[in-house]
């Protein structure tokens, strides 16, 4: 049987950390943008 726990489908993009909250916050890849859901902040693709 696979022990192996299931994989949370993140849509969060890797390498991209919020400059406000710091490295381990990561920003929620958008359309056209990166954002944080923690502190709301956002930047541009
Ligand atoms: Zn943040």
């Amino acid at each position: 049987m696979a022990k192996d726990a299931k994989k949370k489908p993140k849509a969060y993009v890797v390498g991209k950390n919020c400059p406000k909250c710091g490295p381990g916050n990561k920003l929620a890849g958008h359309k056209d943008r990166f954002g944080c859901g923690k502190c709301g902040y956002y930047e541009r693709k």
